[in-house]
């Protein structure tokens, strides 16, 4: 398990400009936050992937490096997961995608009650890929459970990496325990949920304060 916050880097200045009252209403700075945290999560994962020598011929030369020997799927949950997902895509800017929507469906009359609904998913093959499924906020941990397994259906990956921006203790040792096999690459780790499922000190719901608030 990664988490960037465990050593001093600018993504601290990114994650507190996320959770600040007083800068979080600029939805505008909101996204290119969650999409900031996205490009420097894909450089980090990107020291994982299986590479392979190249010859690159510049106007003088040959340039020997190596290179990605294949892009990762990008994969995200609607629609929190947006601005999140386009960091990612910014830097592997060839990978194929997946979405998924998937939400919190309250039975009537309750507010602390849910079933994860899911009505929309798209995906290419997965079979022997690199998967990096993103969702900025890892609560419960239990979309990403669903929208991992759905995924499943397009093929068996070689690797997954799922990525948060913030993360319940909470979550954590659900996806541990549900999804052992998955690489967790997190931003902070905070101190718990509340009797909402939000975490908290968190920085309340980030799909309204990414695309205002829903009805
Ligand atoms: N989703 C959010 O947007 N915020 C939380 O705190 C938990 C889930």
């Amino acid at each position: 398990m990664f988490v960037f916050t465990k050593q001093p880097s600018i993504a601290n200045q990114f994650i507190a400009e996320l959770r600040d009252v007083s800068v979080q209403q600029d939805r505008l700075r909101f996204r290119r936050n969650l999409e900031r945290l996205g490009e420097l999560m894909a450089y980090e994962i990107s020291k994982t992937l299986p590479y392979h020598n190249v010859n690159v011929p510049t106007p003088l030369g040959v340039s020997k490096t190596q290179l990605p020997r294949q892009q990762p799927v990008l994969a995200t949950i609607l629609r929190a997961g947006l601005p999140f997902h386009q960091g990612f895509t910014n830097f592997f800017d060839q990978a194929e995608n997946a979405f998924a929507g998937a939400y919190r469906g309250y039975a009537l009359g309750s507010n602390d009650e849910f079933e994860i609904a899911m009505d929309y998913i798209s995906s290419p093959d997965l079979s022997g890929k690199t998967l990096i499924l993103s969702d900025p906020m890892l609560a419960t941990g239990r979309s990403l459970e669903k929208v991992y397994h759905a995924l499943l259906r397009y093929g068996i990956p070689a690797q997954t990496h799922i990525a948060a921006v913030l993360a319940s203790p909470e979550g954590i040792a659900y996806v541990q325990e549900r999804l052992p096999q998955c690489h967790l690459w997190l931003g902070a780790i905070d101190d718990h949920l509340n009797d909402h499922f939000y975490i908290v000190p968190g920085l309340g719901d980030a799909g309204d304060l990414a695309f205002g608030q829903k009805v």
